[in-house]
């Protein structure tokens, strides 16, 4: 079966929307994790940097603390105490901002007025210090009031430019970038690999729907594991299982019931044929003949009949059902059955007791007494007797039609129910029954939540028992 493919366009597909979905979360993390800590780390350096540049400077300015006024002399013996070899330059300034003392050789500055920022402010009585983060390195400023006796005398700043802390951020930076491409990469594969599999299933049961919508319903789909695709998967395994019975049925249906009508069609043909090429054919002959017409013909309306009623009740619209009395519908029938029974040697009587409602329509309890009633007689045959009886049991209406006849093959009762089947072909035809009769009664009753049930009696006979809900005890309208 060539089933057609209707693959939904890559980027509109459950396979894209999960790879992006991976990608953009991927995406997200990759880029907190580039930033974040490069963020933290450099914002922890700035800080420890502004720290220990406070802390140097105060040093400085403590060993010059106690000196009235600061010389290029006093100041340089002050300075050769403290140790800083790490800073990149130390300035000493007077209260104006003359250079006193600067550690720097080429450029040396002693003589002038170093105009920095930092020192100004610091001359105002202000302790800055600040740290900034460019071209691969750290530069970090610091500068504080020399004070004598509240009065500013000079000022003391410290710069660090410093390359080892930042390249060791750098080296950081790189390998972040490596382990994110790392990750990156094996994320991609995995996703590729994840979604493949999640859609491969997906794929798997849309192939079965598809090929069971073109009419294949023997096909299963076959998803292993247990996550929830494969538990749909298995709903429309049991789905199609139904819809395959429901529809070997229906062949079965179709092809029993164009059998049955082709059967009195072909008799027909057969007996119009004979009539019309028998050159000299008598009157009598020629009656018997269209008799015989007549009674085909009207075993094909009782097979259409039969078949209407059949497809009306599968076509799951009822009519509304009303309370129901069956005791006079049982004694309109029995009126009508006593004259057939008569005629054909057989004995019918009935017991009914009042109170026998059930919700439903006069005609469907009118087809079910009618039709086990007909076949009682007619499978009892001459001296036969038909005991009808009508109770209500519980909460329960119970009719029973039993005979004295044959009664049914054990093999055999659990399928009379079925459609066109008969024990008896060829006595069922005799007798004109159209193998549709008991399917009508038990689809009729089984609407209303009624059961029908066929068993032998002991004593010899069929014994039917329909048994349908008292109105108002569970029969609903
Ligand atoms: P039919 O039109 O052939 O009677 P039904 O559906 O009414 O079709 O019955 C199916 C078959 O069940 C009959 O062909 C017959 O073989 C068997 N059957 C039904 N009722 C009786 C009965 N009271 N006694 C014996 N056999 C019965």
């Amino acid at each position: 079966m060539e089933v057609k493919s209707e693959k939904a366009s890559f980027f509109r597909s459950l396979q894209a929307k999960f790879n992006l979905s991976y990608i953009l979360v991927i995406v997200g993390v990759l880029l907190l994790l580039n930033t974040y800590p490069l963020v933290v780390s450099e914002d922890m350096v700035f800080r420890s940097k502004v720290t220990t540049m406070q802390s140097n400077v105060s040093v400085m300015v403590y060993s010059l603390s106690g000196l009235p006024e600061l010389t290029e002399e006093n100041v340089a013996a002050a300075m050769e105490m403290v140790e800083e070899s790490h800073l990149s330059r130390i300035l000493v300034t007077d209260g104006g901002g003359k250079v006193l003392y600067d550690t720097r050789e080429t450029g040396n500055a002693v003589g002038e007025y170093a105009l920095y920022s930092e020192i100004v402010r610091a001359l105002q009585g202000e302790d800055v210090s600040s740290c900034s983060y460019r071209d691969g390195a750290f530069r970090s400023r610091a500068s504080s009031p020399v004070m004598y006796q509240n009065r500013i005398i000079g000022a003391v700043y410290a710069y660090e430019y410093d390359r080892e802390q930042a390249a060791l951020l750098v080296g950081l930076q790189s390998n972040l970038m490596r382990l994110s491409a790392v990750i990156a990469a094996v994320v991609l594969v995995l996703s590729v690999f994840l979604s493949k599999a999640l859609t491969r299933k997906i794929g798997m049961l849309l192939t079965a729907i598809r090929k069971v919508r073109e009419g294949a319903y023997s096909t299963r789909a076959d998803v292993p594991g247990r996550d929830e695709i494969s538990q749909i998967a298995q709903e429309f395994n049991s789905l199609t299982d139904r819809l395959q019975t429901t529809e070997n049925a229906r062949r079965r249906f179709v092809s029993d019931a164009s059998h049955e009508l082709k059967t009195p069609l072909a008799a027909i043909r057969l007996l119009t044929d004979s009539i019309l090429q028998s050159e000299r054919i008598d009157l009598e002959t020629a009656k018997d003949f269209v008799a015989d017409i007549g009674q085909e013909a009207e075993r094909l309306t009782r097979i259409t009949e039969d078949l209407l009623r059949l497809t009306k009740l599968d076509s799951g619209v009822m009519e509304a059902p009303a309370e129901v009395d069956v005791l006079p519908v049982l004694e309109q029938v029995m009126r009508m059955m006593s004259l057939l029974a008569q005629e054909k040697g057989v004995d019918l009587i009935y017991e009914a007791s009042e109170g026998c409602t059930v919700l439903a329509t006069k005609d469907e309890i009118h087809q079910v007494i009618y039709n086990l009633t007909d076949n009682a007689v007619k499978y009892s045959g001459s001296g036969g007797a038909v005991q009808v009886t009508l109770r209500r049991e519980e909460e329960n209406v119970v009719l029973r039609v039993a005979d004295n006849g044959a009664g049914i093959p054990e093999q055999d009762l659990a399928r009379v129910f079925d459609r066109f089947y008969r024990v008896d072909k060829a006595r069922s035809r005799a007798a004109g029954g159209t193998g549709l009769g008991l399917s009508i009664v038990s689809d009729t009753v089984c609407r209303r939540g009624g059961t029908v049930k066929a068993e032998n009696r002991r004593e010899g006979g069929a014994l039917f028992t329909v048994c349908w809900p008292l109105a108002g005890k569970g029969g609903s309208l």
